[in-house]
């Protein structure tokens, strides 16, 4: 099964809501995956508003 973004966090999930923040707002027209471990440490965390680690997509639509 294809991953679902979701729109608000970017997070990838298979589940039916992200579990990141809880949204329902999925998307399965994304592109792009960035795997963040060190959140705090990652720079590109920090440029996307990441805040958990976790696997994201890098653009939603
Ligand atoms: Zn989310």
């Amino acid at each position: 099964m294809k991953e679902l973004a979701c729109r608000k966090c970017r997070m990838l999930t298979t589940e039916k809501a992200c579990p990141n923040d809880g949204s329902t707002e999925l998307s399965n027209e994304w592109s792009g995956l960035i795997v963040i471990i060190n959140a705090e440490k990652s720079q590109v965390a920090k440029t996307l508003g990441i805040t958990r680690p976790g696997r994201y997509a890098l653009k939603v639509s």
